[in-house]
């Protein structure tokens, strides 16, 4: 398989400004930012015209789930348009909001822990072919995945413990489990649900749970570039070795709390690695692999640099190597500056503020969106192709049939339903199409369905 399919959930964390107003409960916020697509969607959980699915999980946290791409910069600006969507979202709810006569602003959060404590996630999901053995699979997976934080965190400011510091990841305190099917009460690192919204016999979906949302356009370039390309070289058999961790979630947890990524893991086998050697391996194992096989797609050389360079900034300490391009990295000069310029403690209520106003989906307030604007962030895509994957689907995979049917249903206000594999249009007949490949783009009952519609 050389393409394969990608897709990102993002849950957003949900807030209420109320300057002396009363203040309302995250039920009540979601029930007004979802009241326009309960409207022409009659339902919190529907398909867009791009392909993507919105919804209002439980514990009110809107997500987003991308179509299916098969090319990292399409997936980063299909999830951008879904951030963006989300904003769109925000103003309109407001407005209803206000005219209720409750009054302040509506937050959202591209983040993965609120200050209760609670944690929410980002989803990635990668097609993988089903004769892959997944127990190896996963052996081989959560080194990587475990360590992988060091280049795609989005930086935590911890002063609630006894850990006392800035952590490269949000999420590591809140996995519990290594592989496990369950997505919210103990929270794996891969979540072995076998769901694979694919033709079974041929595919599997590796749901990666132990991410952090990405602010950071290159830092979504790599976490997932990277991931996609040591699942290529597990996919090709190669004989890795045996990494396999004593306890990855006592390992999670400490690496994420070192930035020099030299705290030592222990591995089963009762050998020592630092974090830092373990991602060496890897990208060691990844350079030599697209080296001898040539590589597969157009942005392969830039996901190996800003990873080799991650590394190299951990390793020397010299974080200005990459305080453009890595989350953790960017919030964290951001907060020294802020505090240095004030004379204020990592523990310090505004510096708490600044670590959650830097995930703010806000183009005004968010922190991460005002550095980018004034060219402190890289950017990967350009701000015309996310304007237009709000409304148009990935062109080279299914989505791009979804889309074309959710497009033709909505301006025929025809009640239909989808899901990832299913197209059905809700009259007597009921009728509906099953698209069992993620990479087929054209479809003849399809064609015929979306035609019946127009
Ligand atoms: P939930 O989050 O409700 O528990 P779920 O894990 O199935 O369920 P969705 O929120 O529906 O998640 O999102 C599924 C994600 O998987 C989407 O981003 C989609 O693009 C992606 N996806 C769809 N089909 C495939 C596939 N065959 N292989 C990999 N990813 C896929
Ligand atoms: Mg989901
Ligand atoms: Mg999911």
């Amino acid at each position: 398989m050389d393409r394969r399919i990608i897709g990102i959930e993002t849950e957003y964390g949900i807030a209420h400004s109320h300057p002396g107003a009363r203040s309302i409960t995250p039920e009540e916020i979601a029930r007004y930012l979802f009241k326009p697509v309960v409207e022409w969607g009659r339902s919190s959980n529907v398909f867009l015209t791009n392909g993507a699915r919105l919804y209002l999980d439980v514990g009110s946290h809107p997500e987003y789930a991308t179509a299916e791409c098969d090319d990292l910069l399409s997936l980063i600006a299909q999830d951008l348009a879904g951030e963006s969507i989300m904003r769109d979202l925000v103003k309109r709810g407001e407005e209803l909001m206000h005219a209720d006569g409750i009054q302040g602003s509506i937050y959202l959060f591209k983040n993965n822990s609120d200050s209760a404590g609670n944690s929410f996630g980002c989803h990635e999901n990668y097609m993988i072919p089903r004769k892959l053995e997944f127990s190896r699979l996963s052996e081989l997976m959560i080194p990587f995945l475990v360590t992988r934080q060091l280049i795609c965190g989005a930086g935590k400011v911890n002063v609630a413990g006894e850990y006392f510091g800035y952590n490269f990841s949000q999420r590591a305190d809140h996995v519990w489990e290594g592989v496990s099917s369950a997505t919210t009460r103990s929270r794996p690192i891969i979540n072995t649900r076998d769901e694979p919204h694919a033709d079974a016999e041929k595919y599997r979906r590796m749901h990666v749970i132990v991410g952090d949302s990405s602010m950071s356009q290159t830092t979504q370039l790599v976490k997932v570039g990277a991931t996609d390309l040591v699942l290529r070289l597990i996919e090709s058999g190669a004989i890795l070795g045996d990494l396999k961790l004593e306890n990855p979630i006592r390992s999670i947890r400490e690496i994420s709390r070192d930035l020099t990524g030299q705290q030592v893991v222990r591995l089963a086998s009762g050998r020592t690695m630092t974090a830092l050697e373990i991602q060496r391996f890897f990208l060691n194992a990844v350079t030599a692999f697209v080296e001898k096989n040539g590589a597969h797609h157009d942005h392969v050389s830039r996901v190996l640099e800003i990873w080799g360079r991650a590394l190299d900034a951990i390793e020397t300490q010299n974080f200005s190597l990459i305080d453009r391009d890595i989350d953790w990295a960017i919030k964290k000069r951001l907060i020294d500056s802020y505090m240095a310029k004030n004379g204020v403690e990592l523990n310090s209520s505004r510096v708490a503020q600044l670590d959650l106003t830097y995930h703010d989906i806000s183009l005004e307030r968010g922190l991460f969106h005002v550095m980018e604007r004034r060219g402190a962030a890289t950017q990967v895509v350009d701000p015309q192709s996310i304007e237009e994957a709000k409304t148009v689907a990935p062109q080279t995979t299914r989505a791009k049939i979804r889309g074309e049917f959710m497009k033709v249903a909505r301006a025929s206000g025809r009640d239909v339903t989808a899901d990832w594999l299913h197209l059905k249009v809700n009259d007597a007949q009921g009728a509906t199409v099953v698209l069992k490949d993620p990479f087929e783009t054209e479809n003849a009952a399809a064609t015929e369905l979306i035609d019946a519609l127009r």
